[in-house]
């Protein structure tokens, strides 16, 4: 297939982990996606875009080297990706909150483990070996690193090392291995990268309209619609209290003389203990809604 210039292109997991979430954010910005999961390639029928599903492994290539002008990957891959590049290919424009996990280094259970010079000399398997030179070097430790692909949580079943440098959300997988996490090499979750490649006008252009666009599906994720009733003598306090809100509108309620409705964006998440606060501070009638569409 020959590359479409006057399209965007958008590098995303085929399968695994983060190719729902990467997919419904991109629904959510209002593109549609028509294909079936098998499809290496897909258009969407809204938008000047066509989405690319690759490995998430080769996803800061495709975008490095301009192939894909988006792309949708895990920090961890990015990062030890961008370790063995001698300069900045990509830049990261937004951090989208799913494929939440950490890369540690975990020990087998019966090992008394009591800091990092413990590690000295010892082997550390990994499919990460970027990422964990680079935590070993700041920490003053010499150790070996052991590239593996996956699997890395038998290495020291199969003694090819004692440690582990690897993945964890909940930890299941490394206790089910008999292994427990000693040190955290680095929190990860999903990010939106963009080529560092000069394109043409015209998909700087759509790009912007596409960035936009994400920018407003994050932000409404967080925010939500505040609506409350309070007295003008409470309106200090109240609008001191709400969360993330700037300049919230406030109009007088017809037929309660000194009495005002407020009505806010609330760009933080917006709490039972804060609705508490705020009637304690003499509110009433609150009510939080959430926001469809939002572009700022
Ligand atoms: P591919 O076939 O695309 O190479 P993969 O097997 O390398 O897939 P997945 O297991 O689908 O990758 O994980 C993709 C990404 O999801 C990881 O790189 C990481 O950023 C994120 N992730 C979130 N939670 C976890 C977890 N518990 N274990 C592994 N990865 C996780
Ligand atoms: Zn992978």
């Amino acid at each position: 297939m020959s590359v479409d210039r006057t399209r965007l292109h958008i590098a995303l997991q085929r399968s695994g982990r983060l190719s729902d979430l990467s997919r419904d954010l991109l629904r959510e910005a209002g593109l549609r996606i028509e294909s079936g999961k098998n499809s290496l390639t897909a258009r969407a029928a809204n938008f000047p875009a066509d989405l690319m599903f690759v490995r998430d492994d080769d996803i800061p290539t495709f975008v490095s080297d301009g192939v894909c002008e988006f792309g949708i990957v895990g920090q961890n891959v990015l990062e030890e990706f961008a370790l063995g590049q001698p300069e900045p290919t990509f830049e990261v424009v937004a951090e989208l909150g799913f494929g939440k996990c950490s890369l540690r280094i975990a020990a087998p259970e019966q090992l008394h483990y009591e800091g990092t010079q413990a590690l000295v000399g010892q082997r550390i398997a990994t499919s990460y070996p970027r990422l964990l030179q680079r935590f070993l070097d700041e920490q003053g430790i010499q150790a070996e690193v052991v590239q593996m692909k996956g699997a890395v949580e038998l290495a020291p079943r199969l003694e090819i090392a004692t440690y582990v440098c690897d993945l964890v959300s909940t930890g299941a997988t490394l206790e089910a291995n008999g292994l427990r996490v000693v040190e955290k090499v680095l929190d990860s979750q999903a990010v939106l990268i963009r080529s560092l490649k000069a394109v043409d006008e015209g998909r700087a252009n759509i790009a912007e309209q596409l960035l936009s666009r994400i920018e407003g599906v994050l932000a409404t994720k967080e925010s939500k619609y505040i609506m409350l009733n309070a007295s003008s003598e409470a309106l200090k306090r109240i609008t001191d209290l709400l969360p993330g809100a700037e300049a919230p509108t406030i109009v007088p309620l017809h037929g309660r003389p000194g009495h005002f409705a407020v009505h806010a964006v609330c760009q933080e998440s917006v709490f039972w203990e804060t609705l508490q606060k705020l009637k304690a501070a003499g509110a009433s009638a609150i009510l939080v809604v959430p926001i469809e569409k939002m572009m700022l």
